[in-house]
């Protein structure tokens, strides 16, 4: 039998990647995740990352998750909770490496 050829990139389905955070970034302040994971995910970064990050909304309110796979552990954490514009502010510039 022979061997199926590996996908070519373009056959997956990778969302954003977060690029490396510059040296100049804004940092986000990272909290305990509040009210469990119940929120509607609005947008996302690629999970094939060991840190993948979720533009969340739970209870009129907006906030960034962020879950960290480390030595078979799973972390989540969240950050910028509260207004919209403002977490999307902060959501741009973590997709552009700019803060996180
Ligand atoms: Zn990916």
């Amino acid at each position: 039998m022979v061997e199926p050829p590996p996908l070519p990139e373009y056959d997956r389905f990778h969302s954003a990647h977060v690029p490396e955070l510059r040296p100049d970034h804004i940092p986000l302040r990272w909290e305990p995740l509040r009210y469990g994971n119940r929120a509607r995910v609005r947008d996302y970064t690629c999970d094939c990352r060991p840190t993948f990050y979720e533009l969340c909304h739970s209870g009129g309110e907006c906030f960034i998750r962020r879950t960290r796979r480390l030595n078979g552990q799973v972390l989540v954490d969240e950050c910028m909770r509260g207004r919209t514009a403002r977490t999307l502010e902060a959501w741009t510039r973590l997709l552009a490496g700019e803060a996180g």
